[in-house]
């Protein structure tokens, strides 16, 4: 008598038991809670999009796109892909719905599994899971280091103490021609040691030589010329501002000169968590491009408190929000630049309970002016910039429940 073969999973892919997905799920849960008071609300999106939009995002000559994505084409020849990312997916999203003119500065965070058919090693599986948030419409410092805050705490929150952040910039469009220059000489130089692919790569995109997976293209590009070195005037001054804003809130990082994420729509800000502590590497993703709008979601049980910015206020702003954020509050934050009644319109259209106003006159006086936006009160209400995160949550708190 003969027992049929057993059918086993596929090379690459795995179940989640229940020990493991209880842990996953503490980590979703972790992920709504926090985010909740950064302004994010959740995107599902479907798993198989369009090929053509990875290759026109993720750009022709990433790994990604030559080598790793599922894709296959429909009964009626469609192109399609399995989701290796899920930032191309998101910006497809906010364009076609409308979200880029209702909410431009949509704040959106994803989790689900991705798909990369890539070699297969220990803790690496072709169907992973990422948990990620973009920021959109936003191209100013505070965007990423509030994002990046963000980041810090959730990985704080669920005890991922054996993680480190690793910061640089990637220049943008008008210094990162500079640097492509630099590489394509200094691969040149270098021709001889170089595998066939980074051959065809210094021709066409030399930064993505510095991701081959090739060891002796590894060791040579470990001496190439970093971008930090080309910066323009104005990607070194976006750094700074991150970084002294990191710096003001106490977030741990290092700058990696040599960190460049391995897909080209990365401009600026880019940053890694090493998470050693997360246990599979597969289990949470996080951030990629980041530059949008704020402002409040309010959830059913918590406040929202919208922020307006004036010239110098940008510190204090995102110091005052940390400490309600860290208190469990929404909070929303809007960058200087536009009118009052500009900013207060997009407080009410994120369903702000209280609109917190900084300005020149506030920082002169030490405290911030608070506006009710659903009662409208006259009475002048006040936060003191130098208060206490509990204060300043008890504070709020009153303001929204009391209205004596
Ligand atoms: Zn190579
Ligand atoms: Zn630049």
């Amino acid at each position: 008598m003969r027992v049929p073969d057993t059918i086993a999973a596929v090379k690459g892919f795995r179940d989640v038991l229940p020990d493991e997905s209880r842990r996953w799920r503490a980590l979703e849960e972790a992920a709504e809670r926090v985010f909740a008071r950064y302004g994010f609300g959740e995107i599902r999106l479907p798993v198989v999009e369009r090929t053509e939009l990875f290759a026109r995002s993720l750009g022709e000559t990433t790994d990604i796109v030559e080598k790793e994505m599922y894709s296959f084409a429909d009964r009626d020849e469609t192109g399609l892909t399995l989701r290796p990312e899920a930032t191309a997916g998101v910006v497809r999203a906010y364009l076609e719905s409308g979200l880029a003119q209702s909410d431009p500065s949509a704040r959106l965070f994803y989790r689900g599994p991705m798909f990369r058919r890539e070699r297969p090693q220990r803790g690496r599986y072709r169907q992973f899971y990422q948990i990620g948030a973009e920021v959109l419409g936003r191209d100013d410092p505070l965007a990423d280091a509030e994002l990046l805050v963000m980041l810090d705490r959730y990985l704080a929150g669920v005890g991922a103490r054996a993680t480190r952040l690793e910061l640089n910039s990637v220049g943008d469009r008008v210094c990162r021609p500079v640097y492509r220059e630099r590489l394509r000489e200094f691969g040149r130089a270098h021709l001889a040691g170089l595998c066939p692919d980074c051959h065809r790569r210094l021709e066409r995109n030399p930064l993505r030589m510095l991701d081959c997976k090739v060891e002796s293209c590894q060791e040579i590009m470990a001496r190439a010329p970093v971008v930090a070195d080309s910066l323009c005037e104005g990607c070194r001054a976006h750094l700074a501002q991150v970084r002294a804003l990191l710096e003001q809130e106490r977030v741990d990082y290092t700058m990696n000169p040599r960190l460049v994420r391995g897909l080209d729509y990365y401009c600026r800000t880019a940053f890694e968590v090493v998470a050693d502590g997360l246990g599979a590497q597969n289990a949470v993703g996080g951030g990629g491009r980041y530059d949008g709008l704020v402002a409040a979601l309010g959830g059913p049980d918590i406040a929202g408190v919208g922020f307006a910015l004036a010239a110098r206020a940008v510190g204090p702003a995102l110091a005052l929000a940390t400490r309600l954020r860290d208190g469990g509050l929404a909070v929303g934050l809007e960058p200087e630049g536009r009118s009052l009644k500009a900013l207060l319109r997009t407080a009410d259209r994120r369903h702000a309970r209280l609109a917190v106003i900084l300005g020149e006159e506030e920082l002169e006086a030490g405290r911030a002016t608070v506006r009710d936006l659903v009662r409208h009160q006259d009475r002048r209400q006040f936060l003191p910039l130098d208060a206490s995160g509990p204060e300043l949550v008890r504070s709020v708190q009153a303001m929204i429940g009391g209205g004596e």
